[in-house]
């Protein structure tokens, strides 16, 4: 009983690391370091996320570093200002939706560890 209690909260303790990494990146910040966080102050690295800084990118309109000259996602020069083709951009979005589809993935996931623990806990 006690083991599974253990085993909710290092998995609850992961969710928020993924929650905090998911939200930082989203926005353009070290998901890496946002991971961190969340796994050492749990909701409050999940908070902290929320204010991570970043830019959006002029072809994508993804949330990028607010360092960065040449955007992760798209790949494209930010300091080109040549527009991307109908085909780039087409080519762009397919990638920006299977991004978060296994964001999404990975999310179900950990939520259905949390509640597989959860029911076999209260038995
Ligand atoms: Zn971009």
């Amino acid at each position: 009983m006690e083991l599974i209690v253990i085993g909710l909260i290092v998995v609850f303790w992961l969710l928020c690391g993924t929650a905090a990494a998911v939200i930082a990146n989203s926005k353009g910040a070290n998901g890496g370091l946002y991971f961190l966080f969340g796994i050492m102050f749990g909701p409050f690295g999940v908070l902290g996320s929320l204010f991570a800084s970043g830019k959006t990118c002029p072809f994508c309109h993804s949330r990028i570093y607010a360092k960065a000259t040449v955007c992760p996602r798209c790949y494209r020069d930010l300091a080109a200002s040549m527009p991307p083709s109908a085909e780039e951009l087409k080519a762009i979005r397919v990638r920006v939706i299977r991004d978060r589809i296994g964001i999404v993935c990975l999310i179900v996931f950990f939520i259905g560890i949390f509640i597989i623990g959860a029911m076999f806990g209260s038995q």
